[in-house]
């Protein structure tokens, strides 16, 4: 079973510098965060056992969900922001300010008459979650069978039509020289399924 600690000083300076620059709502609404870290038990040799953070049966990096009423009541915070540790502790600047940019996005303030933040009884601001604008699911197996034909396949091309600039100009940049293919590209290359949002294997809700 997980546990969990508060933050550290240094993660709640990046998420309000973050908020500061990206999420400016978040912060004008006066959003409190209640922010943990998650801590998978470990092993006889000190390894962790598994991933911490489970959300819809997959193992995510980090999970942000907005308080209910009674916790807000009892002084938990408006939202709750929690982050595998062991993977954090790893992570280089970049990625960590990435990440939270990510959880931070879920969280959208509720709007009234005038553009004014909608509160609840207690006073403190109202959110909705906002839902991702793509998710990738599929089969690695199934996609190289079928290739151009699969949903595996249909789904990353949704993603880069909709916006060719916006990944797969740089996306291919920060590949490590030793993982790129070095044989030509063949006209109909194997499907390769790009890192989801947060895989059990890689970054998270
Ligand atoms: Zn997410």
């Amino acid at each position: 079973m997980a546990t969990y600690k508060r933050a550290p000083a240094d993660i709640k300076k990046l998420v309000a510098n973050v908020m500061k620059m990206w999420h400016k709502p978040l912060e004008d609404a006066g959003v409190k965060l209640s922010i943990l870290t998650a801590w998978a038990p470990v092993d006889e040799n000190d390894q962790p056992k598994g991933r911490p953070i489970v959300h819809q049966g997959r193992a995510v990096l980090a999970y942000v969900k907005i308080c209910s009423l009674k916790q807000r009541v009892q002084g938990v915070g408006d939202a709750e922001l929690i982050i595998d540790g062991e993977y954090w502790k790893d992570l280089k600047a970049t990625k960590k300010k990435a990440l939270i940019d990510h959880e931070l996005e879920h969280l959208k303030i509720v709007l009234g008459e005038g553009d004014q933040a909608k509160t609840d009884s207690e006073g403190r601001p109202k959110m909705k979650m906002k839902l991702h604008d793509y998710e990738l699911g599929g089969f690695i197996d199934v996609g190289q069978r079928n290739q151009y034909e699969s949903l595996e396949c249909e789904q990353i091309r949704g993603v880069f039509e909709s916006d060719p600039q916006l990944f797969f100009a740089f996306v291919g940049d920060h590949v490590p020289k030793h993982k790129k293919p070095k044989e030509k590209t063949p006209k109909n290359p194997p499907l390769k399924l790009v890192e989801a949002d947060r895989p059990a294997s890689g970054p998270g809700s």
